[in-house]
């Protein structure tokens, strides 16, 4: 995929600030990070979701990214890295590793609802049938 900005990062046409580079995943920092550390992680080949890439692929991801967070915690003196894959951002698979704070005043998760009563268990069953 010609246009794809990170495909362009990973043969060079594009720079980034590269933290780590292996045979299979890249990572390199967001240039609009939620703070400072704040990583993105990509398969070496393009795939347009985490759905579609291959189970290897989605395992090199994901284990580098257990080191990463390690990494970049102690590096960035964070209290927790969250990890999370949008999925409607660049359409190339990739995972945000973000250093975070007790004290960044940001939410640690996105706003909750409450399910009425009866619709947990019908989503639950809904999403059972496409398994
Ligand atoms: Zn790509």
């Amino acid at each position: 995929m010609n246009e794809c900005i990170f495909c362009k990062i990973i043969k060079g046409e594009i720079p980034a600030e590269k933290i780590y580079e292996d045979d299979e995943i890249l990572a390199f920092l967001d240039i609009k990070p939620v703070n400072p550390g704040h990583t993105l992680v990509i398969p070496k080949k393009h795939y347009e979701k985490m759905e579609a890439a291959p189970d290897e692929v989605v395992a090199d991801i994901f284990i580098g990214a257990k080191k990463l967070m390690k990494t970049i915690k102690e590096a960035m003196s964070a209290d927790f890295v969250a990890l999370s894959v949008v999925g409607i951002d660049v359409p190339h698979f990739h995972i945000h590793l973000i250093p975070r704070y007790f004290n960044d005043k940001m939410p640690v998760f996105w706003p909750k609802k409450e399910y009425r009563k009866g619709e947990k268990e019908t989503v639950a069953e809904k999403i059972k049938i496409f398994l």
